[in-house]
């Protein structure tokens, strides 16, 4: 059997084909970045005419590549919930037409599931239970998975997303006018600015919500001084940030910095509470960081510090895995199959959902865990 996995629930059309053993067959990914680079940011509207545009030769180039015919699929898994609402019913209404026209059931995907799960098709020694910090353009949070629909919220961000802060700072900071950023996401032109960094401690930018102990998250303030650290510099030299190349460095590395301190000090905290509530076994800690930004070395090896100290496994799948893509959504949809979970065959109660808290919330019992 075969599962089929599509994803639209922001910016990219994204295809997916593998086989009962988890392998992949096909996979297609229609990114929409370089016109959302163009109009400085994601405009709803556009990203619903570019997936109607997209989703269908994307489906088709999918299935040419695995060499088979919509006989040939099992179930068609596809993201529901939580993204932009007119790029999620894109990728519904084309599901559903697919699964009323070859008769195949529908398996509906939580994107962010999705982004933790994947990380089990690529280390098939991740078992239940783990924690997980998802960090991505939309979402930060902290979670224990327990089973494939069995999460645990232990921290969420309060305002908004390490990847879109990346993302706004990077435009403000003009980095696309430098020829070598100017195809780059945010949060990879950062990641080598900060590479170029020589004195990244000239800035000073706080560590969020120190004096709150629990598990959540604020990229809020960390934007703002870094914006005010920016319009200061730019005043002081009567000069746009572009031109302002080692400084700007600087500041992209001691951004990254912060939000690894950041990221460290709740996770840490998030370990903790793991450990006095016996939800993850001393025997078998498995961390997973997953999500767009989990691609950023920078972060990822001061997490892996972090895992060492605590004696934590930790895991990401291949960067490709880690932003939006198909594969995780059809992978998503194999675990609920081998697991007989949430087929659906009556596609009228299918529909989607901007907004959707992931699994259960614990968030209030994380207080003073340290
Ligand atoms: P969500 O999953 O929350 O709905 P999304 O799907 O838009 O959001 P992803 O595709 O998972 O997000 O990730 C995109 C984000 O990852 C962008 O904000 C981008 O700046 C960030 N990102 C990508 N590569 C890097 C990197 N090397 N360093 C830091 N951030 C990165
Ligand atoms: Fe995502």
């Amino acid at each position: 059997s075969c599962l089929l996995g599509i994803e639209t629930s922001c910016d990219d059309t994204g295809c997916a084909i593998i086989n009962d053993r988890g392998e992949i067959l096909a996979e297609t990914l229609q990114s929409q970045n370089l016109m959302h680079l163009r109009n400085g940011g994601i405009i709803p509207d556009v990203a619903q005419d570019l997936h109607r545009k997209y989703i269908e030769p994307t489906v088709h180039k999918t299935l040419q590549g695995a060499n088979i015919s919509m006989s040939d699929i099992t179930a068609i898994a596809v993201t529901l919930e939580p993204g932009l609402p007119l790029s999620l019913a894109i990728g519904m209404k084309y599901a559903k037409h697919l699964a009323k026209n070859f008769k195949k059931p529908i398996i509906p995907i939580h994107h962010m599931e999705a982004h933790a799960l994947v990380a089990r098709m690529e280390h098939d020694n991740i078992s239940f239970p783990f924690l997980t910090l998802l960090i991505s353009g939309g979402h930060c949070l902290l979670a224990v998975v327990q089973d494939v629909n069995k999460f645990l919220l232990l921290g969420e961000s309060i305002d908004c997303a390490p990847g879109e802060v990346f993302d706004k700072i990077a435009r403000r900071m003009k980095l696309r006018n430098i020829p070598e950023y100017s195809q780059l996401c945010g949060g990879q032109a950062i990641e080598i600015a900060a590479s170029k960094a020589t004195n990244p401690h000239i800035f000073k930018l706080p560590l969020p919500l120190a004096e709150y102990k629990d598990c959540n998250f604020s990229f809020n303030g960390l934007k703002t001084s870094v914006l005010y650290h920016l319009f200061k510099k730019e005043r002081f030299h009567n000069i746009d940030a572009d031109k302002l190349i080692p400084e700007v460095n600087d500041l992209c590395a001691a951004t990254l910095m912060a939000t690894s301190r950041h990221l460290l000090h709740r996770t840490q905290r998030a370990m903790e509470f793991c450990h006095q509530n016996n939800l993850i076994p001393e025997n078998k800690k498995q961390f997973v960081v997953s999500g767009g930004v989990a691609c950023n070395n920078y972060i990822f090896n001061a997490l892996t510090m972090l895992c060492n100290e605590l004696e934590y496994n930790i895991f990401r799948p291949q960067l490709k895995l880690c932003t939006d893509n198909g594969v995780m959504i059809a992978w998503n949809g194999l675990e609920k199959w081998w697991r007989n979970i949430d087929i659906v065959t009556d596609l009228n109660t299918l529909d989607i959902k901007a907004q959707s808290p992931l699994g259960e919330s614990l968030v209030n019992k994380v207080i003073d865990a340290r």
